[in-house]
Order: C-alpha cells, then sequence, then structure tokens
C-alpha cells in the first residue's frame, strides 16, 4: 500500500462525534467532489473507505446516497451519489446551497470548531488530495476545478499556519504544501497520526545521515589539509637534499627531515609519535616550518647567483 492510501484509510476511519463536524466532512466531500450541482452530487475514488465514509456521514445528516462500483481496466472506480431529487433537496437544505451558485466558495458558517476544520480539511484530502512517499519528496497537494474554492481553501490552510501554495497545472487548481514540518502537522491535524508519525521518522533518519554525511566531508577536508601540507614539507626537504644542504643543518632539523621522509603520509601528530623521546606537535611544527623556511631562503639565493652569473 502507497504512502498516500496508508494516510487515507488512517483518516477515513477516524471518528467525528459532534453534529457540526460530521456536516463539516459531508461539506467537505461535497465541495471536492466530481459534481455538486443542482443534480445532485457525484464522488469518484479508487478508495472503497472513502464512498463508505461518504455515504455514513451523509446518512448521519440525513441524507441518503448510493455506492457504485465501476470495473476499469486500470482497477476499480468507486462512485458515491446523490442523484434522487428528494435526496439532492435534503443536501442543499443541509448546506445552505442551492445547486445553481455560478462558483462555490466555503461557507464559513458550516465550519463551527477546531474539529470541524479538521474533518473538513480531511475529507477534502479524501477527495482530491495526494501526498507524495516521504523518501522522494515532502509534497501534500489538494486538486479542484473550482478556481474561488481553491482561493478559500487556501486561505483557511494559511488561517491554521500550514504555509500553503496555491497554482494551476492544466486548467485545475492546485493547493499544496511542501514543508516537511506542515506536511507532518497537516497530516496530523486530519486525523493520519501514523502517517506523520512516518515523516517524522524519515525526516530524523535524514537528519543522522546528513550529519554522517557532513562528518565524513570534513575528514576528506582534513585529509586533504594533511596531504598539502606534507606535500610542502617535503617538496622543501628533498629541496634541501638535492642542494647538499640537509646535512649542514642542526641536528634536530636532520632528524625531522629524516622522520618526514621515512613518513611522507603520517600526519603531523601521528609523526609526533616516531620520535624517542617524542616530541610535542608544536615543536615539530616549528621544525617543519623551519625547513620550509631555510628552503625558501636557499631557493632565493640559488635564483640570486644565477642572475649574477654573466
Ligand atoms: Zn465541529
Amino acid at each position: 500500500m502507497s504512502f498516500a492510501s496508508r494516510a487515507r484509510e488512517e483518516i477515513a476511519q477516524r471518528s467525528l462525534q459532534k453534529d457540526c463536524c460530521v456536516r463539516a466532512a459531508a461539506y467537505g466531500f461535497a465541495c471536492f467532489a466530481k459534481y455538486f450541482d443542482k443534480g445532485g452530487l457525484v464522488l469518484q475514488t479508487e478508495q472503497p473507505h472513502t464512498v463508505q465514509l461518504a455515504r455514513e456521514l451523509f446518512a448521519r445528516c440525513g441524507v441518503q446516497g448510493d455506492v457504485l462500483e465501476k470495473q476499469r481496466p486500470s482497477g476499480v472506480l468507486y462512485e458515491f451519489n446523490i442523484r434522487a431529487p428528494e435526496q439532492v433537496a435534503r443536501m442543499h437544505e443541509l448546506f445552505g446551497t442551492t445547486g445553481s451558485e455560478t462558483s462555490l466558495q466555503i461557507d464559513p458558517a458550516l465550519i463551527r470548531c477546531q474539529t470541524c476544520v479538521s474533518a473538513y480539511i480531511g475529507a477534502a484530502f479524501l477527495c482530491s488530495g495526494t501526498v507524495t512517499d516521504p523518501q522522494k519528496e515532502y509534497n501534500l497537494e489538494f486538486l479542484t476545478a473550482r478556481t474561488n474554492l481553491a482561493r478559500d481553501f487556501e486561505a483557511l490552510l494559511a488561517e491554521h499556519e500550514f504555509a500553503p501554495h496555491r497554482t494551476r497545472r492544466n486548467g485545475v487548481n492546485l493547493v499544496y504544501v511542501k514543508n516537511s514540518a506542515n506536511l507532518e502537522r497537516l497530516l496530523r491535524f486530519m486525523g493520519a497520526a501514523g502517517a506523520a508519525e512516518e515523516i517524522h521518522a524519515q525526516k530524523a533518519f535524514k537528519q543522522v545521515r546528513n550529519q554522517t554525511n557532513r562528518q565524513t566531508n570534513c575528514d576528506t577536508a582534513n585529509l586533504g589539509k594533511t596531504a598539502r601540507a606534507n606535500a610542502q614539507t617535503l617538496r622543501a626537504i628533498r629541496y634541501l637534499q638535492e642542494n647538499d644542504a640537509l646535512e649542514t643543518l642542526p641536528e634536530v632539523l636532520q632528524q625531522a627531515a629524516a622522520v618526514r621522509l621515512q613518513y611522507p603520509d603520517l600526519s603531523l601528530t601521528a609523526l609526533c609519535g616516531c620520535f624517542d623521546p617524542a616530541v610535542s606537535k608544536s615543536g615539530l611544527s616549528h621544525r617543519m616550518k623551519k625547513l620550509e623556511a631555510l628552503a625558501d631562503a636557499l631557493r632565493q639565493r640559488m635564483e640570486k647567483g644565477q642572475e649574477a652569473e654573466p
């Protein structure tokens, strides 16, 4: 089962107690249904529990509808509809609508309490929403052909600080939430606590992985730094060696050069342990810098000498 299906199943299983919330959920189904007009209501989905829930909620409001199953090559399409004229009239009475409205907008009088809000949004999600698997990306969206409804719905989500965005794709309005924290909160708000928990765990996992990656990058960067520092010292020592200058240096510097040549890849810290008696890192660093400075001075003298020659 996909992540979206798991979320829908959880939302569909949620139980609503108060009449206002049951009506708000039924209203959510109506607003985001395929048809909601003078002729009645038609809601189509691939989720059997969504149509069962729609039938149950409308029945609790005193409106009877029918559930149909339509076989299609891609699978079963479930339909909930309210078509009997007497039931259609009751439905419009319930919502204070006529079915002849030129555009559908959210009637705030039908959303009375905080649970009403979550019941309405949850029903909208069951009808027209989807959520991407958090392993791929964070995205939860609602689709509707009704532009004014999309605008109102975006405002409703914004009012509850889910930071929604709205756009149009192929002539359809899209209201979506991308931020992972808001997405997690919205799933929980709609009644999909399990799906929210999955997002939470996924995020924690990603965080640990990113931290590990950062750590590895740091180690690699340090390794690069060590290699560059070593190469510079080694170049200096070899230069001194090639010009027979190494043996003229003080004993401690000769010894430092010899150990460095013997272990070219060791970090300075590790190299300290190769001395007997051991030397401090700062002491050794100082000797290496001294060798580099001596090599530089020698190079400059040699270059000047070459220029002076006729
Ligand atoms: Zn309520």
